[in-house]
């Protein structure tokens, strides 16, 4: 078994569709990123990587490669769960928490774990959305951008 753990944050931006978990979320500000900026699909990204000891995302897909510019966040997940399948790893399950004060995510929560299982072709569920807000407080709390958490714990296949 390998554990695995991420964080990711981006800050908001007008003009951008707001992605979280392969899901568009309706709401009037996107987030700011080199690629999709899909925070959550980072967080998880990330902790996959880390439990094969493959470090992490912005080393796979440097934000200074014009080839990831704007890239599909969901295609980037694939890609470091193909590396994890390589190594010999199958997911267990994912425990993954967005932290934001606004939009409300509770009615696209479902549909984020829905997809994340369609992403890693694993039953729905393998997969924990969570989502909560700081109480208003910090960066997430004055509405300035959106923060995620993950937790993996890899199988041997
Ligand atoms: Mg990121």
């Amino acid at each position: 078994m390998r554990i695995g753990q991420g964080f990711d944050v981006h800050r908001f931006q007008e003009g951008r569709p707001l992605l979280l978990g392969g899901v568009r979320v309706p709401y009037h500000l996107g987030l700011a990123g080199h690629s999709d900026a899909d925070v959550l699909l980072h967080a998880l990204s990330d902790a996959l990587l880390g439990a094969v000891g493959e470090g992490d995302i912005g080393r796979h897909f440097p934000d200074t490669d014009p080839a990831y510019k704007d890239a599909d966040s969901s295609k980037l997940l694939q890609e470091v769960y193909e590396i994890v399948q390589k190594k010999g790893f199958t997911l267990g399950n994912a425990d993954l928490t967005v932290i934001c004060q606004k939009p409300k995510l509770a009615p696209y929560i479902n549909e984020m774990n829905t997809s994340i299982a369609n992403l890693l072709n694993c039953d729905s569920s393998c997969i924990n959305v969570k989502a909560t807000t700081t109480e208003k407080l910090g960066f997430v709390g004055r509405e300035e951008g959106i923060a995620a958490q993950a937790a993996v714990l890899l199988l041997t296949k």
